[in-house]
Order: C-alpha cells, then structure tokens, then sequence
C-alpha cells in the first residue's frame, strides 16, 4: 500500500494484480463486458486490502475433530454506498467479498457547465455504527465522492467509519476531497497526473460509466 506525504488518509493499493487489471481497464479497446469484469475484480481485491482491520470476536465451533474457539467478524454488517452510476461497478467487486453487506445508493451527477455535483437519489440502511464504502471509481474532481461524505455524514456516520474507494485520482480531486474530509481514508489503485479542461483524468481511463454500460453521452 503506498502512501503520499502531501496527502494524508490517501493511498493507493499498488498490487501486481491491480496493476495489471488496471492496465486493461485503461486501454481504450477493452469492451464493456472486459471493462466491467476487470472492476469487479479490481475492486474485490482493493476491498480485500482495506477490510483488514475489521474486528473479529471467538466463537465455539466443532470442527468434525475437535472443539475450537475460531474467529468470526464482529459488529453491525459493513454497508456498500455506491455513488451511482459508475460507483456500482465496485461495489459488486465488494459484494463478491463481503455478500451480506447492506447496500446504499447515492445518485450524484456532475453539472456539465458547473462541474459541481447534483443530488438526485439518497437511500442509506439505518445507522448502526457500521463501516460504509463508498464507492466512486473516479476521483477527478473528489466533489461528487465529497458530497456522497457528506450525505453520510449529514446520516450521522462517523468519518472514521467511512471508507472511500476509488480507482483513479487525480491530484486535483484529492486535494479538494482532503479539504472536506481530512479524517476519511481515501483508497484507490493509481494517483494520475492531472485533469484536463474537461475534468477527465489524465491519461484515466475515459467516462468510467459509458464505459461500464455502453452508453454514449
Ligand atoms: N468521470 C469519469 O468517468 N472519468 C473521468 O476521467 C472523470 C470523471
């Protein structure tokens, strides 16, 4: 797991296996299905990388040799807050993972003339103290990944409860994100150079949602 001195709370889960799957996502001739494949698996391994300090509790079991105390998850069930509609490509690479995770959806879409995000969609599960990931696989301008923070943070979660995941930044989105939320972890698979005028990443990947369902803006 890397991290950046400039960038607190920030880090990039550089695994070989990433990498390598990053690296088919990126290139422009990968299709949908290979593009939604390749996420999933980029994100259950990211998810792997991040649950790590999940609390566990001893419970007795039987094994069919002898009786053991073996570890189990404690706590409320994680919940998957996909900031819809590309977030949803990830968080079914973390429902691979953890499959009786509580699902949330926000609905974000960022205004062509202002960049800034519009919420349209706020379904949360109950607070319980649970850990939510949200997730967002572009951290281009980190405002849309910033509101959905703030969504949960507005639901009464605790920053430290919250963990973001994306699969791209870039430099710009991050600073801006650590702005709002310097007490959330951030994950992702690769930090990019810059934004261009548009607000794609540089190089990225292209419209991480057109390219997962094969739409066209
Ligand atoms: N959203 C995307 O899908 N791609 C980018 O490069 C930036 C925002």
């Amino acid at each position: 797991m890397r991290s950046y001195p400039e960038f607190p709370n920030f880090f990039c889960v550089d695994h070989p296996l990433i990498l390598h799957k990053l690296t088919q996502l990126r290139d422009a001739r990968t299709g949908s299905l290979g593009f939604r494949t390749m996420l999933r698996e980029i994100s259950l391994l990211i998810g792997y990388e991040i649950s790590r300090d999940m609390h566990l509790t001893m419970h007795r079991i039987k094994t069919p040799v002898a009786e053991m105390d073996a570890p189990v998850l404690d706590g409320p069930e994680p919940c998957i807050v996909p900031v819809l509609r590309a977030g949803l490509g990830m968080a079914d690479g973390l429902l691979d993972l953890m499959p009786t995770a509580q699902v949330g959806h926000i609905g974000v879409y960022r205004d062509h003339e202002t960049k800034q995000p519009v919420e349209y969609l706020v379904r949360l599960p109950k607070n319980r103290g649970q850990h939510f990931f949200v997730t967002d696989p572009m951290l281009a301008t980190g405002h849309s990944l910033a509101h959905a923070c703030d969504v949960l943070v507005r639901h009464g979660v605790l920053p430290e409860n919250i963990r973001a995941m994306a699969l791209v930044a870039a430099p710009e989105g991050v600073r801006n994100f650590m702005k709002e939320h310097p007490m959330i972890r951030v994950y992702c698979a690769a930090l990019d150079e810059k934004l261009n005028e548009h607000a794609y990443i540089v190089p990225g990947l292209g419209d991480a949602g057109d390219r997962m369902f094969g739409t066209v803006e």
